[in-house]
């Protein structure tokens, strides 16, 4: 890999992991989804990156792709299971990451969240150039169903390019049978996700983050493409460049030129829990860029 490209991963990697670390630190009863999605989005954007897409803050059996809205008044109580989920993006080159924490730190869900980082420290051990992709999966099933829990089976990592978030390869929570293997030279992100429910989750309703679908929009002068081009972004930050863009946003769902993703949840009495981190696979050496 090209040293300057290296450089731009792994700074992306270190101010996400800080981000990552600077978000946990203001997680407290009381505080509100908004302040830190904002604050978090910040120290991102003061540190030299952009978001790589907008903070997730998902909840309990909510496994991703909520984040607040302009002027959401959510706050986290006591006993809520939170999974920070974000990026740093340098020059297109991005990083992503996660931590799940519980708020209060009861510690109710503790052994639900080691088997996760205990995933992932396992996946990240077999790791090697031209590895079997179904051989990450197994490791992380092995883990997580010693624990006596469920991996999630419909999301996994992926394969990371420049802008290109979620790019070609799956990374499967379980022993999937893929034996494709893993290029060299590839950056990938591998992300365990447990529940003590099923282990599958469905669509909720939309999560306030948005994505361009960057053919069909017709006029490329639009405020979006402008200012987000084919990353995902957050209602927030649209609020803060035109009145009424809630509007606007329905608008552009009509004429099918924007997409909305949903909560991705479990049913109410399911918990979730998550870790991902970065990591790449060079013919070298393995470096984790989040760590
Ligand atoms: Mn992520
Ligand atoms: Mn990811």
């Amino acid at each position: 890999m090209d040293s300057d490209i290296k450089e731009k991963y792994l700074l992306a990697g270190k101010i996400g992991k800080d981000a990552r670390e600077y978000a946990q630190s203001l997680i407290e009863p009381g505080a509100l989804f908004y302040d830190i999605a904002e604050k978090t989005e910040q120290f991102i954007r003061d540190n030299g990156a952009m978001p790589s897409f907008p903070v997730n803050l998902s909840i309990n059996n909510e496994a991703a792709h909520y984040t607040p809205y302009e002027g959401d008044k959510k706050k986290f109580k006591t006993g809520d299971l939170v999974k920070i989920d974000l990026g740093a993006m340098v020059d297109g080159y991005m990083s992503d990451t996660a931590i799940t924490v519980e708020v209060g730190n009861t510690g109710k869900y503790s052994d639900l969240i080691e088997s996760t980082s205990e995933a992932l420290n396992a996946a990240i051990k077999v790791l090697r150039p031209l590895i079997n992709i179904y051989r990450i999966g197994e490791e992380i099933e092995n883990i997580i169903t010693s624990y006596g829990f469920n991996p999630i089976k419909n999301l996994g990592g992926h394969g990371i390019n420049r802008y290109d978030l979620h790019s070609e390869i799956f990374i499967p929570n379980y022993d999937d049978g893929n034996d494709e293997t893993i290029k060299t030279e590839k950056v990938i992100a591998i992300e365990p996700f447990a529940s003590t429910g099923i282990g599958m989750i469905h669509n909720g309703p939309l999560g306030n983050i948005y994505i361009i679908d960057a053919p069909k929009v017709k006029n490329q002068d639009e405020i979006i493409y402008k200012n987000f081009k084919t990353i995902p972004f957050a209602e927030r930050w649209l609020a803060k460049l035109m009145p009424d863009d809630q509007a606007y946003i329905k608008k552009m769902i009509s004429a099918r030129e924007v997409s909305g993703f949903p909560v991705l949840k479990e049913h109410n009495k399911s918990m979730i829990a998550q870790t991902e981190h970065t990591i790449m696979i060079l013919s070298d050496e393995i470096i984790v860029t989040t760590r």
